[in-house]
Parts: structure tokens; sequence; C-alpha cells
């Protein structure tokens, strides 16, 4: 990239040196030009006004002097009197393009490439009173030939913009490519500040994407620790029960209560194992989600009536509110965040306390369902961290109670790849709202 930018900075400033000398070179021959072309003038006018041919000669031979070379040409276009060459050998000049104009408009002016290169000659010449034409020509140097002349210098000038433009590329690069260097060692503890303008937006980008990364990498990390460690409990127990079994140290009483504890056990690592696929399988990015028409008050009449029996065992009661709201959507995530917060709100309640389950069309015209409990209510502390894998309020309610503490981390999931809202209203010791409302896109 350096090397690029080196490449391109040096020709870059080559093409403006050459531009500029050429472009100055031309104004410079045309001002030239035109100069030489007043004086030429001056000088035929002057002439003419003297008139006589004798005087013509006279000043001749002054003008000769300046580098002037006059000639004078008759009516018929014959050269009768010329400073430099010998008019015995000079041929009919009627075609030449100033005394031509000269005839026909009085004045004309050209200029003409000499055989000797770098060199041209400006032409101008006057009708004079008596017919005659009379032309005053000087030589000068030619646009090749100052352009010619100026190579030496323009070698050098470029040399001088070349050196000066490594110089200053190597110290431009230098100052463009140091915070990216600084960066690529020390990405977080790059100061915003000290990197130019047009990097930042950059910066923070990769900043925070390496925020995230570490952020992911963290949790995924306790995850795994949690997880290792959730396992860990009913497997010591399954094992320890099995192992006082197989050394015939329990009673036959004992047997049948070690072998209740074995199969609770492996209950609950059973039912955790699924909650962890089921996480795995809603963070997997290729998740397919079909849709089809439901009518939430019928997955819920559903709900209900699967967690009856688990509602009645805790003295809950357990009723279904509200009215019919058809939604497009897909029917085993709908279940399952019926199902996870409705067992929640009724392992979480008092005995005697009751759980309703609303379904409806909110005042915005969106379907939601809505799960109200009169439980024992969540500290506002811990109204967030509730949705995180393995946070639990109370610990030991929820392991009491069968719960595995990735639940709620489930209903975040699903609530995000449905695209719906949920809302969380909770009073400790009054009781638990929870809605989740499906806007119309
Ligand atoms: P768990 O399997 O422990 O129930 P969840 O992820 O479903 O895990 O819930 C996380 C925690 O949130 C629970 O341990 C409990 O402390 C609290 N919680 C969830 N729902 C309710 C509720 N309706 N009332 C009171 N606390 C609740």
């Amino acid at each position: 990239m350096k090397r690029k930018i080196n490449v391109q900075f040096i020709s870059l400033t080559v093409v403006a040196v050459l531009i500029t000398v050429i472009f100055s070179t031309l104004v410079d021959y045309a001002l030239l030009k035109r100069e030489i072309v007043g004086d030429l003038q001056v000088y035929a006018e002057t002439m003419k006004e003297m008139g006589s041919f004798e005087n013509v000669k006279e000043i001749s031979s002054a003008g000769k002097d300046r580098g002037l070379r006059i000639t004078l040409i008759d009516n018929r276009g014959n050269v009768q009197y010329d400073t430099e060459a010998d008019i015995s050998k000079m041929d009919n000049h009627t075609d030449r393009e100033e005394i031509s104009e000269a005839f026909r408009k009085g004045a004309g002016q050209a200029v003409r490439h000499s055989e000797t290169i770098g060199k041209s000659t400006i032409y101008y010449a006057i009708l004079m009173d008596n017919g005659n034409v009379l032309r005053v020509a000087k030589d000068t140097r030619s646009i090749e030939g100052i352009l010619f002349s100026a190579l030496p210098y323009m070698l050098f000038i470029i040399l001088v913009v070349v050196a000066v433009s490594v110089v200053l590329t190597r110290l431009l690069t230098r100052s463009i490519i140091r915070p990216i260097d600084e960066m690529a060692q020390q990405i977080n503890s790059q100061d915003l500040k000290s990197v130019y303008k047009e990097l930042r937006p950059f910066v923070s980008t990769i900043q925070k994407q390496h925020e995230d990364i570490l952020r992911t990498a963290q949790m995924r990390q306790e995850f795994t620790a949690n997880v290792t460690h959730e396992l860990k409990t009913p497997l010591t127990a399954i094992s320890g029960y099995a192992e006082l079994i197989e050394n015939g140290m329990a009673s036959e009483q004992d047997v049948a209560r070690f072998s209740g504890e074995i199969h609770r056990n492996a209950n609950r690592l059973l039912i955790l194992i699924n909650d962890i696929i089921r996480l795995s399988e809603l963070d997997a990015s290729s998740l397919e989600i079909t849709f089809e028409m439901l009518d939430l008050h019928q997955l819920a009449g559903h709900c209900v009536e699967l967690l009856k029996v688990n509602a009645d065992r805790h003295r809950v009661r357990l009723v279904l509110e509200g009215n019919s709201s058809r939604i497009n959507c897909n029917p085993e995530m709908i279940n399952e965040l019926m199902y996870n917060l409705c067992d929640n709100a009724i392992r979480y309640n008092n005995e005697g306390g009751s759980v309703s389950m609303t379904t409806g069309v909110d005042e915005k015209g969106d379907a939601f369902f809505e799960v109200q409990d009169t439980g024992i209510g969540i500290p506002k502390d811990s109204q967030d961290r509730i949705f995180e894998r393995f946070y639990r309020v109370d610990k030991s309610r929820s392991k009491s109670t069968g719960g595995t503490g990735l639940g709620l981390a489930i209903v975040k999931h699903i609530v995000v790849q449905l695209h719906a809202v949920l809302e969380l209203e909770s009073e400790p010791g009054i009781g638990t709202r929870i809605r989740v409302t499906f806007p119309e896109k």
C-alpha cells in the first residue's frame, strides 16, 4: 500500500510539473509572439508614413541592425528589395499568406518555421499607398525550441519535486498507517481521540465488535462452567445412590427410596439436557421458522389444560380469559412461550393463589397474550437478570419445583426470533404479569 501511494503521488507530481511547464511555455510563447508582432507593426507603419522608397531603405538599415528583415514587394508580387536575400533569386510572393492578406485587407501577418530547427519567423506585411507591400520580419525561437531549451530546467524541477514528494509521501503514509498499526497491537485501549477523524467510526466499530466477541466468549465460558456444575449435582446423586445399592448397603426399603431418587435425578438431567439443546437450537443463525395462521386463545386453552394437574398439585387456580386473536406465527414456539410462562406462574405462586392466562388484541390492534399470577413476585434488581441463563432468584425453590434456570432464557430467545415484545411487571409479595405482544409488521 505504501508503495502504491508513493508511486501515485510521484506520478501525480510529475504530471503536474509537465502540465505546468508546457502550459506556461505556451502562454509565454503567445505573449512573445504578440509583442514581436506589435513591434513589427510599429516599424511597418512608420515606414509606410515615410512614403518614399529611399526613406524606407534608410529605415531598413536601422531595422536591420535590430535584427529585422525588410522586404518590398510590388503590386504584381515581385520582390523589389530585400535586406537579406538576393532579389533576383526570389520567386513571386503573391501566395505568401501575409502578403496576400495585406493586398486584400491592407495588413497581414504569419508565422513560419524556418529550416533551421528551433527557429521560426514572424512576418508583418502592410499595403503602401503606392500599391506596393512592405514586409517586416523577425526571427524568433519556435515553441519546440523554447520547450527544448527548457528541458534541462524541467528535468531539474522534476527531480527536486520527486525528491520532495518521496519525503512527503513517506511522512503522510506513516501518519495514515501509524494508528492502524497501533490499533492492531492494542485494539481495546486505543484512545479514539488519538486517531484521526476519518478513522474514528472504523475504530469504534472494531472496538465494539471486539468487545462483543470477548463478552460472547466469556458468556460461553460461564455457560459451560454452569452446565458442568448443573449436570454434576444430579449425576453425583445418581452415582452415590447406585453405589449404595451396588454394595448392598441399602435395606429393601432404602432400595426403593434410592431408586426413586435415581429416577428423579435422571429425569432432572433429561429436562436439563433438553433445555440446553433447545437453547443451542434457538442460538443457531440458520434456524428456519415456519409460519401459519393461529388463534392465540385456542393455543392458550391447550396450555391451560396441559398445566391444570400441575396447578391443582400446587393448589393454584388456573383460568383462561380474553378472546380470540389470530396471528401468523410458529405454533411450537408459541406453545413453548405459553407453557414456560404459565409453568413459572404456577411454580412461583402461593398456595391458594391464582394464575390467569389472557389473550386478545390491544388498543393498537396487535395480538397479545398475558400471564398474570398472585405469586411471590420478583425483586426489582432481579427483573432484568431472570432472563439470563441459570439465573434464579431463589435457587432452592427453583430446584425443588423442577426448574433448570433456563426457561426464561428460552423465552427471551423465542421472543427475539418472533420479533415479539415482552413486558414484565412484578411486585414482590403481590405477583407478576408478563405480556407478549406480536406487533403487526
Ligand atoms: P427456573 O427453571 O428456575 O424457573 P426460569 O428461567 O424459568 O428458571 O426463571 C428464572 C428465575 O426467575 C426463576 O428461578 C425465578 O426466581 C424467577 N421467576 C420466573 N418466573 C417467575 C414468576 N412468575 N414469579 C416469580 N419469580 C419468577
